[in-house]
């Protein structure tokens, strides 16, 4: 019979050095290995030239290391990139390069699928499959890293947890692809450069302030009155906004990071001057800002962008009320590889 071998990549800097000694080799060949599977992304024991040849095949009789693969690649017309990213057990997720005059952002997933409902974004008619582990985030940042260098001689600068799948939903694992990220031992990237965004899941956000992190919050908001936002998000119904609220005060109270709300506006849907007004109020709450996204449509017709007078209207009225506004254009659009489009179409 086969034994599964664990992935040691699973392992901590502290359980590989600790595997080390056990096997009557030093605790700092641990450090070594680390150093090989995180900052140098080995993805075989053969790789790490500086191991001796009997450790190697040590290891590989104990582990295997997995790690993604981009299966395919796709860049559109305006320089983005999508990556179809294929796991170790042949899953796919995708995440997405979008490069700007002086940023380069990749944009990554969280979950195969997503456990939410949105009735506007695509990823959600894939029912959630599994959680991605911190690893299988971390390579996408590393793809995306290597791919920005490869295409516009300039490392990664930002990242948004904005591809498929609620962060918040697997929590502990976006916390740990973090950790990496920002470690020197990985990418050594400021915190400040990163965004996760959520519908919106109380408690985590109350959890995440407790936790004194140190990335951005973004608030899919896309409506302030309750009826509305729960016809087209519906878990809206278990977390409904007065929640959101004050898990948002909290989490000024404890971290005094701005909150970025974004908010699509659709034709008959949240186009009224209620829904505008509701929106300010909203933002009154906690110090924020609003980045209104344009809606890439993901055809079944029933949501339809908003005129640009509605936009007008709001963007003067929360103007008028000094709320920070800005309009974000779509990237990517023509590899279906703009927000809520992801969906394996590929
Ligand atoms: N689950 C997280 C992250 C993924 S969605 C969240 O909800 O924030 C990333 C952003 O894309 C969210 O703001 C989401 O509301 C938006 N989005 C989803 N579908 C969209 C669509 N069809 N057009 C434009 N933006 C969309």
């Amino acid at each position: 019979m086969e034994i599964k071998k664990k992935d040691i990549r699973a392992l901590t800097k502290e359980q590989l050095r600790d595997f080390f000694v056990k096997e009557g080799d030093k605790a700092f060949r641990g450090n070594q290995v680390y150093e090989w599977l995180w900052s140098k992304g080995a993805h075989t024991f053969e790789d790490m030239t500086n191991i001796s040849l009997e450790t190697r095949q040590m290891m590989e009789d104990s582990f295997v290391i997995n790690h993604i693969e981009v299966d395919t690649m796709q860049r559109s017309s305006d320089g983005t990139v999508k990556n179809a990213v294929k796991l170790h057990d042949g899953l796919i997720v995708e995440s997405v390069l979008i490069p700007t005059e002086t940023r380069t952002t990749a944009c990554v997933s969280s979950q195969v699928g997503c456990s939410l409902d949105c009735k506007f974004c695509a990823t959600s008619r894939l029912k959630r499959m599994r959680n991605l582990n911190p690893d299988e985030i971390y390579d996408q940042v590393i793809a995306i890293d290597r791919e920005s260098k490869l295409y516009f001689n300039r490392p990664l600068s930002n990242i948004v947890f904005m591809g498929m799948g609620e962060p918040l939903m697997n929590y502990n694992n976006v916390i740990k692809s973090i950790e990496k990220i920002t470690s020197p031992e990985g990418l050594g990237m400021s915190p400040k450069r990163i965004v996760v965004s959520t519908s919106g899941v109380p408690k985590i956000i109350k959890k995440m302030a407790d936790d004194q992190v140190k990335f951005n919050l973004a608030v899919s908001l896309h409506s302030a009155i309750d009826e509305v936002r729960t016809q087209i998000m519906p878990f809206n119904e278990t977390f409904p906004l007065k929640d959101l609220k004050e898990a948002l005060e909290y989490w000024y109270e404890k971290t005094e990071r701005k909150i970025t709300y974004e908010y699509i506006v659709w034709d008959g849907i949240n186009d009224r001057t209620e829904d505008i007004d509701a929106l300010v109020k909203f933002c009154k709450y906690v110090p924020c800002k609003v980045n209104i996204i344009e809606y890439n449509p993901i055809d079944d017709g029933q949501f339809q962008q908003a005129s640009s007078a509605a936009i007008d209207n709001y963007i003067q009225e929360l103007e008028r009320n000094r709320i920070v506004v800005n309009v974000r254009r779509s990237r990517g659009k023509d590899i279906d590889a703009a927000c809520g489009q992801l969906a394996n179409k590929a």
